[in-house]
């Protein structure tokens, strides 16, 4: 469903991804470790457009995002509103939950696919109503997010993802801004999920949920891949020895 090529990105002259090549299969969850500033959030970014790339290309279920080719396989970039559409297929969760604080938590899952999609109010209402039972908050949906703690606003922000029906899911470290009591029923709603066939890109640093529900796990530090595979091979007998040093940190 995405495959990145030789994906490379900079700031101001700093190199932060310096030729990333990641594939992921449909119904696939990838887990994305490594050190802070390694260009994990950065890359995610650039996977649904938030960033343009500098060099590479990325396609997302067949479709080359950010650009068209022209005849004579020259790229051209997609206007605003040719990116707004394809990022619409893709949801994405970020650190800091990013609701809107003057709406309700079902008032924050109708919002997008009301305004952006044209989906009938009542239809919209109904299908929230379902995607906040799914995690976990059916009573809270007349609740505002100041009333709400860290780990239902980050459930509320799964709901509101996933009400665009999106094909692919990026997570940017969900559980990392929220206190240790709380990242368990995020988790948890994120490892539903992946149980229904839903394809994730995760950032995380929670290894045991990387070890339990990533298909495969990439390994990043400073710009490139290190090492990638299954868990089992990564996180339990890593090779690379930047990997092993993370590691050994995280423990
Ligand atoms: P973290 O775990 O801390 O989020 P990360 O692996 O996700 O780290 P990125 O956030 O992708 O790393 O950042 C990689 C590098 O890119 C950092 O040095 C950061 O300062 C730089 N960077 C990211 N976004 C920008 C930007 N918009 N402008 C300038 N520099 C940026």
């Amino acid at each position: 469903l995405v495959r990145a090529v030789n994906v490379m990105k900079s700031f101001h002259g700093n190199e932060v991804l310096k030729g990333i090549d990641l594939t992921v299969r449909r119904g696939e969850v990838v887990c994305l470790l490594g050190p802070s500033g390694s260009g994990k959030t950065t890359f995610l970014r650039c996977i649904n457009q938030l960033e343009s790339i500098d060099g590479g290309r990325i396609w997302v279920d067949g479709e080359l995002m950010g650009f068209r080719q022209d005849d004579r396989g020259q790229l051209h970039h997609l206007t605003d509103k040719q990116i707004a559409a394809q990022r619409r297929e893709i949801g994405m969760v970020f650190q800091r939950f990013n609701l809107f604080p003057h709406k309700t938590a079902l008032e924050n899952v109708i919002e997008a696919p009301t305004q952006v999609k044209g989906v009938r109010k009542g239809v919209a209402r109904a299908r929230a109503q379902d995607l906040l039972a799914s995690v976990g908050l059916a009573d809270k949906s007349a609740a505002y997010p100041g009333a709400l703690s860290g780990g239902q606003q980050q459930r509320v922000a799964i709901a509101r993802a996933l009400a665009m029906d999106p094909k692919l899911m990026l997570f940017d470290e969900p559980t990392s801004a929220l206190d240790p009591e709380l990242v368990g029923e995020v988790l948890r709603v994120m490892r539903e999920l992946a149980r229904t066939g839903m394809t994730m890109i995760v950032v995380t640093h929670e290894m045991e949920f990387a070890r339990e529900v990533a298909d495969h796990v990439v390994f990043m530090d400073a710009g490139v891949v290190c090492e990638e595979g299954p868990p089992e091979q990564v996180i339990a007998h890593p090779r690379n020895e930047r990997t092993r040093a993370f590691l050994r940190r995280m423990r």
